[in-house]
């Protein structure tokens, strides 16, 4: 049975989906999203969200709130007491002096350095990565602005950028600080959803990429209710609780969507889907160029990252708590992983909302269905046992700790942001090398989720780049 038309259908209500879908509805598109996902996910959004999304979608007049927690982030203390980080620079170094003077005298320094780093990802981050084949005026005057932005910033800022990027983030904390608690917390954001341990190549850039957005010296994303203001938009309309497959006519042309194994079929010209791309392509695999097919094959997607909630009733002591007491905590802990074991001792990262803690678990490698109930509750007594010295409650709220493991998230291999930001992984490699800007090889098929530039940990920057590249490339006269 076929069903009344859209002009395009967005396969996933997630961030990225939602803010390529009101694109294209403000733009005059007529847009139906498909979520197989029957309920919307409650818990805030972590990630920078591009002023140019607030801005061109209204987002704040809508209700859009960040909340930005001070101290940012806590750390226990060998000895006792914690190690708090604060927005206003001068209460960090404060902070850091009581427990390492020398680290303290360079807090300033370091984030300004950071944050200038981090002004440049933000500007690539907000349009498609650089088109370094392009003979086009406009992209070449981009990517000269780019340069001269850089050249701006001052002969520093160019050194840094050639030698912190590809660094590990171990190299550059061992390079500025001392302090193994100040190291842990700052070690901590560059191995975010790597298979990768804080000694590994690249992820310095990690660290940085989740720097992007933040104030000077806040080394945590922002966090905002963003994906239910999307929601709340008026302009789309929404299905959930149904899986959507692209469909193509008997000569290769795009169709529609097909819900289901059996389901409707529902007719637009155009799909732009927000599924991870080893997924988005799994359906058309035969008919496509097996070097594309290899490429998305090879796709980096290692899922190590466990996710929890924990319903909690009454005042916590922290907002954000952070357990990776040393950079060399953080390499054991990826030790278990690279053989395929949880951590023993995980780096764990606990933060208060409304009603409930949000718990961020690393490394719980993807285990290919290898989970079961068992699994939870060794994994659950790991997470707990590493708590218990810094939260004491959380003994007697054990029962409920609802923890998710990759094996759980309906994602391939687990990985919650479409695939890892390995240096080979982002900007115009992202995807794959050769169609890192939304299009596929299937005419009408975009991609624009977190699979695609500038990747996970942002919230709707590749949604708003998928539907600039969809306008300008379906322009109506
Ligand atoms: C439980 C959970 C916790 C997370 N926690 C954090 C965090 O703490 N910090 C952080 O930085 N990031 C976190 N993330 C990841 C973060 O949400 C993503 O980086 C970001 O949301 C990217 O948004 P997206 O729209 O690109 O992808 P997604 O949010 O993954 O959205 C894609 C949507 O498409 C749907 N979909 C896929 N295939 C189909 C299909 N065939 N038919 C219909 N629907 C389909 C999926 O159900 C999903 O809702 C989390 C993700 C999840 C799922």
């Amino acid at each position: 049975m076929t069903q009344s038309r859209y002009d395009a259908i967005v396969i996933g209500a997630g961030v990225n989906g939602l803010v390529a879908a009101h694109y294209l509805a403000r733009a005059g598109r007529r847009v139906l999203v498909v979520e197989r996902e029957p309920n919307a996910n409650a818990a805030l959004d972590v990630g920078w969200v591009p002023p140019q999304v607030v801005h061109e979608l209204d987002l704040e007049r809508q209700g859009l709130r960040f909340t930005q927690p001070d101290p940012w982030i806590a750390a226990p203390l060998e000895g006792g007491g914690r190690l708090e980080l604060w927005r206003d620079l001068g209460r960090s170094v404060e902070a850091i002096r009581r427990i390492n003077p020398a680290d303290a005298a360079k807090w300033p320094d370091f984030c300004a350095r950071m944050r200038k780093l981090a002004t440049v990802l933000e500007r690539l981050y907000v349009a498609p990565p650089p088109d370094i084949e392009s003979r086009n005026p406009r992209e070449l005057t981009r990517i000269a602005g780019l340069g001269l932005y850089v050249r701006r910033l001052g002969k520093q800022t160019v050194i840094d950028l050639a030698r912190v990027l590809p660094m590990s983030i171990a190299e550059l904390l061992d390079d500025w600080f001392e302090n193994d608690a100040l190291k842990g917390v700052l070690g901590a954001v560059g191995v975010w959803h790597l298979k990768q341990g804080p000694r590994s190549g690249g992820t310095a850039f990690n660290f940085l990429h989740h720097h992007v957005g933040s104030p000077i010296g806040v080394f945590r994303p922002p966090v905002s209710n963003i994906a239910s203001v999307l929601l709340g938009l008026p302009g789309i309309e929404v299905r959930r609780g149904q899986e959507a497959m692209p469909v193509h006519g008997p000569d290769g042309h795009l169709t529609g969507v097909g819900l289901g194994p059996h389901g409707d079929t529902i007719e637009a010209q155009l799909v732009v889907t927000s599924a991870d791309p080893r997924a988005a392509f799994e359906y058309a695999k035969p008919d496509l160029d097996p070097e594309f097919v290899r490429a998305i094959d090879n796709i980096k997607c290692r899922g190590v990252v466990a996710k929890g909630t924990l319903a909690w009733q009454g005042p916590t002591r922290f907002t954000n708590l952070c357990v990776a007491p040393s950079l060399e905590y953080l390499e054991r802990a990826y030790d278990a992983a690279k053989y395929g074991r949880d951590s023993e001792r995980p780096y764990v990262e606990l933060r208060a909302e409304d009603g409930h803690i949000e718990v961020h678990v690393q490394y719980v490698p993807f285990r290919n269905g290898d989970s079961n109930a068992e699994h939870d509750r060794e994994l659950r007594a790991a997470v707990v046992g590493v708590l218990a010295p810094h939260v004491p409650e959380i003994k007697a709220a054990e029962s409920r700790l609802v923890l998710k493991s990759p094996d759980q998230f309906h994602l391939t291999e687990g990985h919650l942001y479409h695939g890892e930001l390995t240096l080979d992984q982002i900007l115009f490699m992202r995807p794959v090398p050769g169609w890192s800007r939304y299009r596929t090889p299937l005419e009408g098929l975009y991609l624009c989720g977190a699979g695609t530039h500038p990747g996970g940990g942002i919230a709707g920057a590749a949604g708003r780049n998928a539907a600039r590249v969809i306008l300008k490339d379906t322009k109506r006269s």
